[in-house]
């Protein structure tokens, strides 16, 4: 889901690849699209102003670390603050009253009914809850069948009254039955339009008004886009619900539901439903959908370890050395270590966006480093310090010394040399990714 937005997103921080830092203007350029990727992807105007001007803001007041691209720390802001326009935080349902009443409103077609179906099951299975389904759609027979088939399915019971048209008796006849059989939940699906209209309002409302419900929660189809917004925005006026479920994300391809509905009636999105089974239901959390927004391999968990493992102050030395040209094989050992640090390298390499389906099924060595490493740790301090006084004997000692061959060696020192001179011309992070290259 969302490829188009992450697609314009990806392609938009290429655009800060191989910049030193993150200026006025490449922000601006980059931002521009970041925005007009989300325009595209239909989130509301004014949602995406707000948040291409947080973003400019926190990007400018930021250092960027040596360790990785200015790209990639845009990511990560970009991804925090999508996080954060989301809601932040995974928001709950409150189930206080006994039993605890869910109530759901929505339009037709919206994924009331199968979401009814999901949530009982996930409170019954995973918090061992004893849920009763409510059919308060009394327009149609064919929806309270509906309700029939998804209780069977999950062995949960199902009270209907077919032959009454008053919903606000039904649910109340309803609540009786639960309080008398035990059920400490109770989940009322209710009738939907296809478009908002008055009626169905007024009976929603009376109902909310009657039943007074622990959680009001309204559904909305995520492939309607600009429409889920306004439709969710004309509910919270009449209904002030508490929370809102996002069904369909299997099929939605642009995600501008998720991104403004939030922001717009300033309600959690509580869950997401994600395909027609029973199963298909899931919490909603702000920074996994922001991960999915993104689509861009875990960039942030990446740039999280670089600036857990990454030493500001090492690197500021290490900048200075390269300028003055004393980058020796002592420092070249240091940066090995910290890469290895870091983790496993096929993880790390699969973590950079693009890189991580392309090397699914190749092997990368984690030993790759260890031929460099044995190579530089049976050199002399003098020889790690002043690599010039490397001649072929001393060649010969450092390959039998380290067990690999003196091709080896002289491969090394040929990339070490060749390093060294580009060095004087790029950042640390770029260090970083031409000495991994060396290790293949
Ligand atoms: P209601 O009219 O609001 O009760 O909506 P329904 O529960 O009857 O759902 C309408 C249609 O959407 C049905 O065919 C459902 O199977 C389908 N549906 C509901 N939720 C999802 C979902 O999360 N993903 C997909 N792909 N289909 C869903």
């Amino acid at each position: 889901m969302f490829e188009n937005l992450s697609d314009r997103l990806e392609r938009s921080f290429k655009i800060l690849k191989g910049e030193g830092k993150i200026t006025e203007i490449n922000v601006a350029e980059t931002l521009k699209d970041v925005r007009r990727a989300l325009l595209d992807a239909d989130v509301n105007y004014k949602v995406a102003k707000t948040f291409t001007d947080t973003v400019k803001k926190k990007a400018l007041g930021q250092n960027v670390l040596t360790a990785v691209k200015p790209g990639q720390m845009m990511v990560k802001i970009v991804h925090d603050e999508l996080a954060s326009l989301m809601g932040g935080e995974a928001a709950e349902l409150h189930l206080e009253q006994k039993p605890a009443i869910i109530l759901m409103s929505g339009l037709q077609g919206s994924g009331k009914t199968t979401f009814s179906g999901k949530l009982a099951n996930m409170l019954k299975t995973k918090q061992h809850r004893n849920p009763l389904l409510v059919a308060c759609d009394v327009y149609r027979p064919a929806a309270i069948d509906q309700l029939k088939v998804v209780g069977s399915q999950i062995d949960v019971p199902v009270y209907t009254e077919p032959e009454n048209k008053n919903v606000n008796e039904i649910a109340l006849h309803a609540i009786q039955e639960a309080k008398a059989k035990g059920y400490d939940t109770v989940i009322i699906d209710t009738a939907g339009r296809l478009a908002v209209d008055e009626q169905m309002m007024d009976e929603i409302a009376s109902l909310k008004e009657t039943v007074k419900p622990d959680e009001t929660l309204f559904v909305v189809d995520s492939m309607t886009g600009q429409d889920a917004v306004n439709t969710a925005k004309e509910f919270n006026d009449r209904l002030d619900f508490d929370g809102v479920v996002l069904t369909k994300l299997d099929g939605d391809t642009r995600g501008g539901a998720a991104l403004s509905i939030r922001t717009v009636v300033t309600k959690p999105i509580k869950f997401i439903g994600t395909g027609e089974k029973m199963e298909a239901i899931d919490v909603f959390h702000p920074d996994r959908m922001a991960d999915r927004i993104l689509g861009m391999g875990d960039v942030v968990s990446l740039v999280e370890r670089a600036q857990e493992q990454f030493d500001e102050e090492e690197a500021r030395k290490l900048q200075k050395k390269i300028q003055k040209n004393k980058f020796d094989f002592n420092d070249f050992l240091n940066q090995i270590e910290q890469i290895k640090k870091m983790g496993n390298l096929k993880e790390l390499a699969s973590m950079i966006p693009g890189v991580g389906k392309a090397i699914k099924d190749i092997d990368i060595d984690d030993n790759a480093f260890n031929g460099i490493e044995a190579i530089i740790r049976s050199m002399t301090p003098q020889e790690r310090t002043h690599p010039e006084v490397l001649n072929v004997s001393r060649r010969q000692r450092i390959a039998k010394g380290s067990g690999t061959s003196i091709q080896e060696v002289n491969r090394l020192i040929k990339q070490f040399d060749q390093t060294r001179k580009m060095m004087k011309m790029v950042t640390g992070s770029q260090m970083k990714s031409m000495m991994a290259n060396m290790a293949r």
